[in-house]
């Protein structure tokens, strides 16, 4: 997507060759004109699916997954990072590594947020090795909705996580794809 790809090389700013930040229009303040786009393009993406729910992971998702919702006129679940005390029949949990702080957490969701008759299009924010959208899998798997694909705002390619979710048969579409980056550099497939 044009549109967001030239916002990254605008205003994104690569700390590494492995973080990213855009935090001025996608992850700290948040630029509704764009993210309205994206949810606009991952709804035509992904528009012959039967998509009956939109799945993400708080907080960074929430956005881009709103707007997906939206475009798509269902609900939308986030699965929540915090721990729950109330860990019953009624709640999914899976466990995730986080990229961004480097260590495990649990992910929760209500059963009443996820059905088993839903057909879910899990959205995110970034894509890097992957740990976060397997835990969405992982909640889906849990009830048996089905996984009709994964919208992803920015892949970054050179991490592994795209290539092992498409080959584990997932349909993942990334809006902006990074080849490479560095300090002061920014290369899209
Ligand atoms: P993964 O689980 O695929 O390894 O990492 C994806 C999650 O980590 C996303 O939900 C996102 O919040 C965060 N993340 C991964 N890489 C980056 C990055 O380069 N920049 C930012 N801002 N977040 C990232």
């Amino acid at each position: 997507m044009k549109e967001l790809e030239e916002r990254i090389l605008k205003d994104g700013r690569a700390l590494s060759p492995e973080i990213l930040k855009v935090d001025s229009f996608l992850n700290h303040q948040l630029d509704c004109t764009l993210l309205k786009h994206i949810g606009e393009e991952f709804a035509r993406l992904f528009k012959d699916e039967g998509i009956t729910r939109v799945l993400t992971i708080e907080a960074s998702g929430i956005a881009a997954a709103v707007f997906t919702g939206l475009a798509l006129d269902v609900p939308v679940t986030f699965a929540k990072k915090s721990k729950s005390l109330n860990v019953g029949n009624d709640v999914l949990t899976s466990r995730v590594f986080s990229f961004t702080y480097q260590k495990e957490y649990t992910i929760t969701v209500s059963r009443n947020y996820i059905k088993p008759d839903d057909t879910v299009l899990i959205v995110d924010d970034f894509l890097a090795n992957g740990r976060a959208c397997q835990g969405l899998i992982d909640l889906c798997d849990q009830v048996g909705a089905r996984v009709a694909g994964i919208g992803i705002c920015v892949e970054k390619a050179f991490q592994p996580g795209g290539q092992e979710l498409r080959e584990e048969g997932y349909r993942v579409e990334s809006l902006a794809k990074i080849k490479a980056m560095d300090e002061g550099y920014i290369e899209f497939e």
